[in-house]
């Protein structure tokens, strides 16, 4: 059995009931093997893979918080420190049901990979609770957020781990999490990244990772003879990802006709209005029903259908496991040109293999999305030296990141024979540089 057959089936049996991490490693592995076959003695004696699919160390813990009625809940709260190799650990927390170690520890592996590619020093890692925030008061929200720091501040610190928003944990729940560790650690440093603008966020962070996820797909299709230009575009979530996204692709002179929440849909024929969504999702924290009272055209549906829509471009930004292999037919049976991941693994392999056999250009979620993080590393440069920048300069910096981004995958792909193969691309691209810096530091 190949060197790759046997991790991936290691990883199987040792971690059972974690299916989204064994999808992560799987797709991980599958497009290493060109390069790992090629140097798989030395790899299997130094344990490299082995090594890459174990976490450096896994934290999971209690969180106890009370309701607004006096009534104690008891969440679970975690941390996976994954790979340290090229940086201190950088990953979002995640505040959602759903969460558990194996989403954890899928969104954790993920990272290591985009942390790379985007060429700054940063390892991988990702926490999160399955708290949920929907329909908490602001009350219960702070008294979770400082609970679940009480613990946390004990592993993180500016040159340790910085951990960062995603699903569930926006600017609010980051100033709750942000106070905690200050007053416990009595440290105010940047030990978390999408701080407020008072105390040490970046401009340009809340839009980073939407804009980032349009200029790699603008400078991706204009490599391939095509342009944003005069492109209907569907987009998934109506979160940050999705909202930043929709603003960017319009800017691009694109049309953006749908957008969604875990409920249902929305299809505008006239474009999404942004400043309408933004009203109701950031502002007023409402579901998408309310869409149709600024917009009396839009059609809201309930339930999935997003991808049931005539599209050029699809930019998946809600969650995982959302675009499945139904929809990737329709996509196709539409004309789809592009997919780009805006969201973590939003496409089942199943869908992605579809999707690139039919020949749409398909960015994975850890080359297109990786804006944020790049942005969140961008914070960190600015915390420490103590200053803070221009969103003209951040935003420069972003699109030359998510430029050189989609050129570094480009070329990785074409070096090993796979021209067009974008999920290629980036796996080798991002896991080069850190077993590179693996075997130069020894076996630790
Ligand atoms: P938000 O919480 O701001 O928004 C998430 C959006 O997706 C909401 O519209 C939400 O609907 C919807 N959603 C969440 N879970 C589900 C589900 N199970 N089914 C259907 N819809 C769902 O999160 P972000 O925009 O920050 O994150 C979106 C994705 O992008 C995630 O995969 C995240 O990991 C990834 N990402 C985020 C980055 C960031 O900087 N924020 C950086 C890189 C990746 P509802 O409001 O109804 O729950």
């Amino acid at each position: 059995m190949s060197y790759v057959d046997e991790v991936i089936e290691r990883v199987v049996k040792e971690n059972p009931a974690e299916p989204e991490f064994h999808q992560a490693v799987r797709e991980v592995l599958e497009s290493l093997r060109v390069v790992v076959d090629a140097n798989e003695e030395a790899y299997r004696r130094d344990a490299v893979l082995e090594r890459l699919v174990n976490p450096e160390r896994q934290i999971k813990f209690r969180v106890p918080w009370i309701d607004d009625n006096g009534q104690v809940h008891v969440n679970t709260g975690y941390r996976v420190q994954f790979n340290s190799a090229i940086g201190p650990y950088k990953g979002g927390l995640r505040l959602h049901p759903s969460v558990n170690l194996g989403i954890i520890k899928f969104l954790g592996f993920e990272q290591i990979f985009k942390n790379s590619l985007t060429g700054l020093s940063i390892g991988g890692g990702k926490g999160g609770s399955d708290f949920d925030p929907k329909g908490k008061s602001d009350r219960e929200i702070m008294a979770f957020c400082q609970s679940f720091m009480s613990e946390l501040c004990k592993y993180i610190g500016a040159d340790t781990d910085v951990p960062a928003g995603d699903i569930g944990t926006g600017a609010r729940e980051i100033g709750y999490m942000f106070g905690q560790y200050k007053k416990l650690r009595g440290l105010f440093e940047g030990v978390l990244t999408g701080k407020g603008l008072s105390y040490g966020g970046s401009l340009a962070r809340t839009e980073a990772t939407g804009y980032g996820l349009l200029y790699l797909t603008e400078e991706m299709l204009k490599c391939n003879g095509e342009t944003l230009q005069g492109k209907t575009v569907t987009v998934s979530g109506s979160g940050n990802v999705a909202i930043y996204a929709i603003e960017k692709a319009q800017q691009l002179g694109a049309k953006v006709v749908t957008c969604s929440d875990s409920t249902g849909w929305v299809y505008d024929p006239d474009g999404i209005d942004v400043a309408a969504l933004k009203e109701i999702k950031e502002v007023n924290r409402q579901r998408l029903t309310e869409y149709s009272k600024y917009r009396p055209d839009s059609q809201y549906h309930e339930g999935k259908g997003v991808w049931t829509v005539k599209t050029d471009i699809a930019l998946p930004c809600a969650t995982q496991n959302e675009l499945d292999l139904e929809d990737a037919k329709l996509l196709v049976e539409n004309g789809v040109l592009a997919v780009a991941e805006g969201a973590n693994m939003p496409t089942t392999a199943e869908a992605t293999e579809f999707l690139q056999k039919s020949g749409v250009y398909f960015v994975p979620g850890k080359a297109a999305n990786a804006g944020g993080v790049a942005t969140s590393a961008l914070e960190m440069a600015q915390n420490s030296e103590r200053l803070s920048w221009s969103f003209e300069k951040v935003d420069k910096k972003l699109q030359e990141i998510m430029v050189n981004l989609f050129h570094n995958i480009d070329d990785a792909a074409k070096k090993y024979g796979f021209e067009g193969n974008y999920v290629i691309g980036a796996n080798i691209a991002g896991f080069e540089k850190v077993v590179d810096a693996m075997n130069a530091q020894g076996i630790v």
